[in-house]
């Protein structure tokens, strides 16, 4: 399995009602996972008073990566609170928990929902990018499709839908599952943006997402400041207060967890998609995912003719990190690692050296690998760019 050096999105806890650590601490934290991740999300910040908010925030932009913020509780202040992200640069969007007003829901849970939903209005009013995020639970298992439209009434951009894992199980039938993902599926067709939020094994969805990256690609800082694979994970993490993050990521326990393949996926054709359903599921009766099915058998591949201008000039889409094997291509939570000999090619991805260019010097097999990274989003093609003078 591909082992970075480090994670390439984490996901920061800062509080629970319970506690969490002080602002200063998050600050050193921040700075440490910063010089490594390519983005953040953060929960738990509507917990904190507002001076350690807004040195929290201010930590934050500093790192100079994107962050979205994921709300489960209405801020007391949030008009404070909107005023203060306009101000930042790396702000990318709140994720906002969803569920509409018809919901069935107890009157604590319904409250909750109520205030969450005009705090979305409010932000929406200010320009703030809202997405909704939907538990799968019963209730939202039967109404999703109309969950999601009432969501985009009210003006989110998309939609993550999420399963729910009850000590290690899901809080759903599986054919409760199986009505919700369908209602996904259909919604997605007519182009709704709609995502599953955690992973349900390819072979049970047939929806084609992509699995779990929890651990191997992303990580999870809990509110005492240990990184774990996922938010999930029961595991105990080594703290980033005490260690460096790639000390942290790459402890016993979090090599150990990067192992833990389920038998079906280790034959799978989708392992690389897909790796192992959901980690975190399974209990002592039934370890690993029990949403896993039969493994995929290998296909052989269709050929498709593409035709590629050949005055045209890759450009990329992507950032690099330095890794052990070579490079690891990144955008957004994407990654695709690619070897010290491919950086050569990544190198005339200019806007100057042309496709017929780049197949002159290493070949037309380099043009394949030019045309898998377009297919994933990692570059893109526009005319050469005017020499520069001198
Ligand atoms: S068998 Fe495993 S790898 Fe294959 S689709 Fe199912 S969960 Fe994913
Ligand atoms: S183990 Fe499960 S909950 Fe954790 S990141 Fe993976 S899919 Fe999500």
């Amino acid at each position: 399995m591909l082992s970075l050096c480090a994670p390439v999105t984490a996901e920061i806890r800062l509080a629970t009602k319970q506690g969490g650590l002080t602002a200063e601490q998050w600050g050193g934290i921040i700075a440490k996972l910063a010089a490594l991740v390519n983005e953040f999300k953060v929960s738990g910040l509507e917990l904190l008073d507002t001076e350690a908010r807004r040195q929290v925030l201010d930590a934050l932009e500093q790192g100079g990566k994107y962050f979205h913020l994921l709300i489960a509780e209405a801020p007391a202040d949030d008009l404070q609170l909107l005023g203060e992200l306009r101000r930042l640069a790396h702000f990318g969007s709140l994720v906002v928990d969803y569920l509409p007003e018809e919901a069935e829901l107890a009157p604590e849970e319904a409250s909750r929902y109520s205030d969450l939903r005009e705090f979305c209005e409010r932000a929406l009013a200010v320009g703030a990018e809202v997405n909704a995020s939907v538990e799968l639970g019963e209730w939202a298992c039967r109404h999703l499709e109309s969950i999601i439209e009432a969501s985009y009434d009210l003006g989110a951009s998309s939609v993550i839908c999420n399963r729910v894992l009850l000590n290690g199980t899901d809080a759903v039938s599986e054919e409760t599952l199986t009505a919700a993902l369908t209602s996904l599926g259909k919604m997605r067709d007519m182009s709704y943006s709609v995502s599953l939020g955690n992973c349900v094994p390819n072979c049970f969805s047939h929806l084609g997402e992509r699995g779990c990256l929890g651990g191997v690609v992303s990580a999870f800082v809990n509110e005492k400041g240990q990184l774990l694979p996922c938010r999930c994970s029961a595991e105990e993490g080594m703290s980033l207060l005490d260690c460096s993050v790639s000390e942290a990521w790459h402890s016993p326990a979090l090599e150990a967890w990067r192992q833990k393949l389920p038998a079906p996926c280790a034959q799978c054709a989708k392992g690389d998609l897909c790796p192992g359903g959901c980690r975190a599921a399974g209990c002592a009766g039934h370890p690993g995912d029990p949403l896993i099915r039969a493994p995929y058998c290998a296909e052989v591949e269709e050929l498709h003719e593409v035709v590629l201008e050949e005055d045209l000039c890759p450009r990329p889409l992507y950032i690099t990190r330095n890794e052990e094997f070579g490079w690891a291509l990144i955008r957004a939570n994407q990654v695709i690692p690619v070897s010290f000999k491919a950086g050569e090619i990544l190198q005339l991805f200019d806007g100057r050296h042309s496709l017929a260019d780049i197949e002159r010097r290493f070949g037309v097999s380099a043009l394949s690998f030019v045309y898998s990274l377009y297919v994933r989003g990692f570059v893109e093609f526009s005319e050469a760019l005017p020499a520069e003078e001198g």
